[in-house]
């Protein structure tokens, strides 16, 4: 039976497979932001994901902490805008949580990178559970995934969890008023409307399970 753990070629996978979403949605991605901000958050999601793609395939090397700090920089050298910003701090305090000269990661370990990644978030900003950003759908996720975990579940099922309480808190956040980000501006006009930044969180989890249960039985 193939160990369960994550080595550069998984995370390739999973980067590819967050990549495909935000192509195949970032249309989408704008329209929410036309509604709430300034229009641009599917183009930048889309320099975001092109960036992290290229940083793990081109290495060099294994190490998946090295991993993780290029796809951070790559976020966060994609775009000025607030969620690249967010996301390069994510996965650089993802990259915190993991020990150096490893080459891969198991479920216990990936999800204790996960919660370093939301706690650097949450350095970076205010915006609590239910304030109509990007971290209900980040902290439903890491939960999640922190759950199964403890539970022994195997890191595909645990992303297969944090998908869907990803995919759930973006769902919920159109029933919320923006308080953060541009949109708070707006305030009451983003009801009815889920934020983009959720939506495309949701997105992420939602393809890195699905670029690692399409690449199973590879090594
Ligand atoms: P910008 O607002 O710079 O144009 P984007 O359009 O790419 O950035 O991203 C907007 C998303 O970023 C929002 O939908 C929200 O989820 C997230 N966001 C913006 N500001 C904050 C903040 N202060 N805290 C948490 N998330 C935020
Ligand atoms: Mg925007």
């Amino acid at each position: 039976m193939m160990a369960d753990r994550l080595s550069r070629t998984g995370l390739l996978r999973m980067v590819a497979g967050a990549a495909a979403q935000i192509r195949q949605h970032h249309t989408s991605l704008s329209e929410l932001d036309s509604v709430a901000g300034d229009g641009d958050h599917g183009s930048a999601m889309l320099r975001c994901v092109d960036r992290m793609e290229k940083a793990v395939a081109s290495g060099p090397g294994n190490c998946i902490k090295t991993c993780f700090q290029r796809i951070g920089w790559a976020a966060l050298d994609a775009d000025g805008g607030a969620s690249s910003s967010l996301l390069g701090t994510f996965f650089l305090g993802m990259r915190d949580g993991i020990r150096e000269n490893v080459s891969s990661l198991n479920c216990q370990e990936l999800s204790v990178a996960l919660e370093s990644g939301l706690k650097a978030l949450r350095k970076q900003t205010a915006a609590q559970l239910g304030d109509k950003t990007m971290m209900d759908a980040m902290i439903p996720a890491v939960e999640a995934f922190a759950l199964a975990a403890g539970e022994s579940k195997d890191i595909e099922n645990s992303l297969e969890h944090a998908a869907h309480a990803s995919n759930a808190g973006a769902e919920a956040t159109k029933n919320l008023t923006a308080r953060h980000g541009r949109a708070r501006f707006l305030g009451e006009k983003t009801r009815g409307h889920m934020d983009p930044g959720a939506a495309s969180t949701a997105l992420l989890f939602q393809g890195f399970y699905d670029g690692l249960r399409e690449s199973k039985g590879e090594a």
